[in-house]
């Protein structure tokens, strides 16, 4: 007979495989479930298999618990102060992994199971790995089981653990994601190049969607020429309202502990509204569906001063920490197509976000660490201003994505990309600083999404491993697509004197410091050109109004 595990794996791997449709999920857990704390049964003698759940694991039809035995094995769950701490996170972000655990460790109670839930100030362990090792310690189990870990560090860490405690661990494939680690890596053998491009395409017709026979719905592939849209000088208008989640003692009670445990910490807990729990996550996506999605593609760039949300989703948080599995938001979104309800641009684009870029950059991190986390492809070495963690300056498009980022805990791809991002590569940053600062602000942040993101789409810190040219822009793209600088001292046209945009003078610089390796790349031959047109006079005025900018970041 083969072991459990080894038909554990296998059924992820079938999982993984299947078909965008899912049956239905539940959308409570069971009924009349027996609420079961740590059983004494599997206290103090030794377990079969102690089962390790993540923070970002939260799925109660996971693998980890497909041959899951109440009577000889143990589910471990822990808060520990080092996830908040080994980057400075935010309250939004710890807050909302807390209550989402909690919510989950009250599931699984629910569904019967056995749980050692080690919670935030009952206990003195620091990290992930020391409640790991105490749990082996003090239940001796014959195995730990997991489910592949989201972050490469941890990952180390629990095999570290396991192998100096001589306890076998079995890493159960994550079949959240449609496209495995191995798969992934079997397809870059193809590519002389990583490009999302060919990746997307292949996800299409490997999952059938969006599909008329072998070509794509619509005729095109991408629809992205009809998804650029700003809006016009009166702006978004009304937008539709968000859905409120409820806050139960549970959750009050983690929002609670954070303000407690991390007083200090960056952001604020005021505005908190993330679905934390299946029902709250399915509420989330079906809001979405009826109400944002038929504008999602056309907007999917603008800004707009106090409209933090505007017709993105806001599920990224829910799909990283499993609430929601990437193939029902999927299958809803093209229902919806097939429906009438919303055009083909939107639903394509937003597909595009999730069965491309997010299972693109999760096969890239894994391909890629540690390595990518050294990456400093610019050598780049200056501190992060300090107002990236108060959003206390006078550049108006910084204060308001991190002003709001702070509050909510949320920014949207265009904002994270092109406003803090770009504004991290012309300004210089060091890239741990800035990787570090994406890890700890944004509610959704998980390494394999964040890392990616940050070194290889904003900063180029990875020389361009799978995008085609470092994404900059001066101030004139941001004032293009946002009302920011109508509310800005600087102004976005001007590179040199007072009123100086430095987003603009920093572009300029970049340029000109980088002519010779834009020069040699078709993508961005043209930028050169256009410093190639500056006099000496006019290079040199750049260059000292850049220095002085830099040297002075903090003030700006
Ligand atoms: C510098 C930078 C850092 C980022 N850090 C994170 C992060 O820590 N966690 C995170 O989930 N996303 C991150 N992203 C990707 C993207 O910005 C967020 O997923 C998105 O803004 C979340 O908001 P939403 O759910 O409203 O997304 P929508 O705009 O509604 O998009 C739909 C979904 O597509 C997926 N998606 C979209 N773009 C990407 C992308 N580039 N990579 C992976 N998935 C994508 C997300 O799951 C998202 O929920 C980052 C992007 C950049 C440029
Ligand atoms: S003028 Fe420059 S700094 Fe001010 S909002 Fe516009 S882009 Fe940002």
């Amino acid at each position: 007979m083969r072991p459990a595990d080894e038909l554990a794996q296998e059924l992820g791997k079938e999982l993984g495989k299947r078909q965008i449709l899912l049956g239905p999920l539940s959308r409570r857990p069971p009924a009349g479930g027996r609420v079961s704390f740590m059983s004494e049964a599997v206290t103090g003698k030794s377990v079969r298999h102690l089962v390790m759940i993540l923070g970002d694991q939260l799925d109660i039809d996971s693998v980890a618990l497909a041959d899951i035995d109440p009577a000889q094995d143990l589910v471990l769950m822990a808060e520990v102060p080092a996830e908040s701490t080994h980057v400075w996170s935010s309250k939004t972000r710890s807050a909302y992994f807390l209550a989402a655990m909690r919510q989950f460790r009250r599931a699984l109670e629910q569904k019967g199971l056995p749980v050692r839930y080690l919670a935030l100030g009952e206990h003195q362990l620091d990290t992930l790995a020391d409640a790991l090792s105490h749990a082996i310690g003090k239940f001796k189990p014959r195995k730990v089981v997991m489910v592949e870990a989201g972050d490469w560090r941890l990952e180390r860490q629990i095999e570290t653990v396991c192998a100096q405690c001589n306890t076998p661990l079995a890493v159960r494939e994550d079949n959240h994601f449609m496209l495995s680690r191995r798969e992934f890596a079997e397809w870059t053998t193809g590519y002389r190049q990583l490009r999302l491009e060919y990746f997307y395409r292949m996800m299409r017709k490997r999952h059938e969607v969006l599909m008329a026979g072998a070509e794509p719905l619509g005729g095109n592939w991408n629809f992205d020429a009809d998804n650029r849209g700003a809006f016009g000088k009166a702006g978004p208008g009304l937008m539709p309202a968000l859905p409120r989640f409820a806050q139960d003692a549970v959750t009050r009670a983690a929002l609670d502990d954070i303000e407690k445990h991390f007083a200090g910490h960056p952001g604020s807990l005021a505005r908190f509204n993330w679905p934390v729990d299946r029902p709250q996550a399915l509420l989330a996506l079906d809001d979405f569906i009826q109400h944002r999605l038929p504008q999602f593609g056309l907007f999917q760039d603008a800004m707009w001063t106090d409209q933090p949300f505007l017709y993105h989703s806001l599920l990224s948080a829910a799909l990283n920490v499993k609430l929601l599995n990437p193939r029902e938001v999927i299958a809803a979104a093209v229902s919806a197509y097939h429906a009438g309800r919303a055009p083909i641009e939107a639903v394509e684009g937003f597909v595009r976000q999730i069965l491309g870029w997010r299972e693109f950059i999760r096969g890239v991190y894994w391909q890629d660490m540690p390595a990518m986390r050294e990456a400093n492809h610019f050598g780049h070495q200056r501190d992060l201003p300090s107002w990236y963690w108060d959003g206390n300056t006078r550049m108006n498009c910084m204060k308001q994505v991190i002003g709001q980022t702070l509050d909510y805990g949320y920014a949207h791809h265009i904002q994270r990309l092109m406003v803090t991002g770009i504004w991290a590569l012309l300004a210089e940053i060091t890239p741990t600083q800035i990787e570090d600062w994406y890890l700890a602000v944004y509610v959704d942040a998980v390494e394999w999404v964040e890392l990616p993101n940050v070194a290889g789409m904003a900063i180029y810190a990875n020389g361009g491993r799978f995008t085609s040219k470092p994404y900059i822009a001066s101030g004139q793209y941001i004032n293009r697509m946002s009302n920011y600088c109508r509310g800005c001292r600087y102004q976005p046209a001007t590179r040199t004197g007072d009123d100086a945009c430095p987003f603009t003078t920093l572009y300029w610089n970049f340029l000109d410091k980088h002519e010779k390796m834009l020069v040699a790349n078709p993508r961005t031959s043209l930028m050169a050109k256009n410093v190639s047109r500056l006099t000496a006079d006019e290079r040199a005025a750049i260059r000292q109004q850049a220095a002085a900018a830099l040297e002075n970041l903090d003030a700006l």
